[in-house]
């Protein structure tokens, strides 16, 4: 039995676990669960596996071929905070039965393979991902009443203010005015409290955080930020930090959603991407001598990511939601160019230090509805691509990207303007993600057709709210 097995089992023992939640990602990006009781838990579990039915997973398998396994990664397990029974949370990765393989559509199998893929390469042996996942936080209440009132036909900066009214009971008058929500103290910020019990359930189940706040959007609008992490870890305390932020929010009546872009005329929630590469334990991105202190590695990594944007925008802006925030004036980037400081580009060079471990780029495009284990392993495999090939990103672009000219603003390339653009710019240029087999092209098809017919179709085919606004006296 292995070290890190024999922990778990002592930790379950020690806290009185009763029940085993066995957890697993689904292609969309979102955790999914069955529970066994402890005493059908035990060292074979962790070779063995358990068993489930793939076919009623999104984007899993089809219903003929649809047994698969599941094996508990150990260094996963902690104490779920919100079962009221001691219960075990464990992530799985998915494997097939018949052949004994690693399930192809696994998506952290996918980020297990772009960390070795990254390895192999020679280049790094880590790499370091921090994620600001920015969500809102809603009164469920006035949530439902909002959608009453038709959020659809708001149609100036006062009308997105009233629509901030978040708060249950009485109307006290305090609320963030519109674009002012970052960041005054209480009573405006009314969230202070919640956000705090959210990063101290995050601390107790072993998630660093370095700060939290209020951000722009003027409706309970918020911002955890935790401390960077490898790849595959980050992207599963992504997983838990979703799950502890929605379902505090849940304890207290209200709703947290990550959907991008909730209130037209206010500010979207983004998760912008710092990362960095590192070998043998020293940073590769940094150069004093360098334009905002980044390396030649650093540069062409850049490169990379832009060349690829408008491919990985298909798996770092996965809903048609998503698109609806990468407009001009919301702090959200539509320009492929990078900058130091400059928060309407798409890669920002942040300047708070000169130390040359905090040397990292910023990648502001990706939004908190994305898959992270894709996500960021699509990420890496650009800038990858891009060292390879020694992919420089030109010059740096200095300027507010929302006021260029008309002759300015035609010689920068954009992101999609739709997630139906996004996916069609993945069909045609995905050779970089398929590198050391870390993407399969298996993988690539499901997610682009699940995408087009599930998403894009189906909102496509519905009668949208403002076209009545727009055409009902037509
Ligand atoms: N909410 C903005 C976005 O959509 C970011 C605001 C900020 O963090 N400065 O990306
Ligand atoms: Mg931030
Ligand atoms: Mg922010
Ligand atoms: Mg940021």
């Amino acid at each position: 039995m292995s070290e890190k097995v024999k922990q778990v089992l002592s930790m379950a023992k020690d806290k009185e676990v009763q029940m085993v939640d066995i957890k697993f990602i689904d292609m969309p990006g979102t955790w999914q669960h069955f529970s066994v009781p402890m005493t059908e838990f035990d060292e074979g579990t962790f070779t063995e596996g358990l068993g489930f039915d793939g076919s009623s997973i999104r984007g899993f398998k089809a219903i003929n071929e649809s047994d698969m396994i599941l094996i508990p990664d150990p260094d996963t397990a902690i104490i779920d905070p919100f079962c009221e029974v001691p219960t075990m949370s464990i992530i799985c990765n998915i494997y097939d039965p018949l052949t004994g393989e690693k399930y192809n559509r696994d998506p952290r199998i996918i980020a297990q393979k772009a960390e070795e893929y990254l390895r192999e390469t020679g280049i790094a042996d880590t790499s370091y991902w921090g994620p600001e996942a920015e969500f809102f936080i809603f009164d469920s209440v006035s949530f439902d009443q909002n959608q009453h009132s038709g959020y659809y036909f708001i149609d100036s900066e006062e009308g997105a203010w009233n629509s901030g009214r978040m708060e249950g009971g009485p109307n006290l008058g305090y609320r963030p005015r519109y674009k002012e929500g970052y960041f005054p103290v209480a009573p405006v910020d009314s969230m202070q409290n919640l956000r705090t019990e959210m990063v101290l359930t995050m601390q107790k189940c072993g998630i660093v955080v370095e700060a939290q706040h209020h951000e722009v959007a003027t409706a309970g609008q918020a911002e955890i930020d935790m401390k960077f992490a490898p790849l595959v870890k980050m992207a599963d305390q992504l997983m838990l930090f979703k799950y502890i932020i929605k379902n505090t929010a849940v304890k207290y009546g209200k709703t947290a959603t990550f959907m991008p872009k909730p209130l037209f005329l206010d500010n979207g929630s983004g998760m912008h991407v710092h990362q960095s590469l590192w070998k043998d334990g020293q940073p590769l991105f940094f150069d004093a001598d360098g334009y905002a202190g980044l390396s030649e590695t650093a540069l062409y990594y850049i490169g990379g990511i832009l060349k690829h944007a408008p491919a990985l925008s298909a798996l770092c802006n996965t809903t048609t939601n998503s698109f609806k925030r990468l407009v001009p004036g919301f702090e959200a980037p539509v320009s492929l160019v990078y900058s130091k400081r400059n928060r309407s580009a798409s890669i920002r060079i942040p300047m708070y230090s000169n130390n040359p471990k905090a040397k990292r780029i910023e990648l502001r495009f990706p939004d908190p509805t994305c898959n992270p284990y894709l996500a960021f392993s699509a990420m890496l495999m650009a800038g990858i691509d891009g060292i390879q090939n020694k992919i420089h990103p030109g010059n740096a672009l200095e300027k507010d990207m929302y006021e260029l000219t008309p002759e300015e603003a035609a010689e920068i390339k954009s992101l999609p303007v739709s997630l139906e653009g996004a996916l069609k710019a993945l069909e045609a240029d995905h050779g970089f993600l398929l590198k050391g087999g870390v993407f399969d092209k298996d993988l690539l098809e499901t997610w682009i057709e699940y995408k087009m017919t599930r998403e894009v179709d189906a909102v496509r085919k519905r009668p949208h709210p403002y076209e009545f606004m727009l055409y009902f006296d037509c």
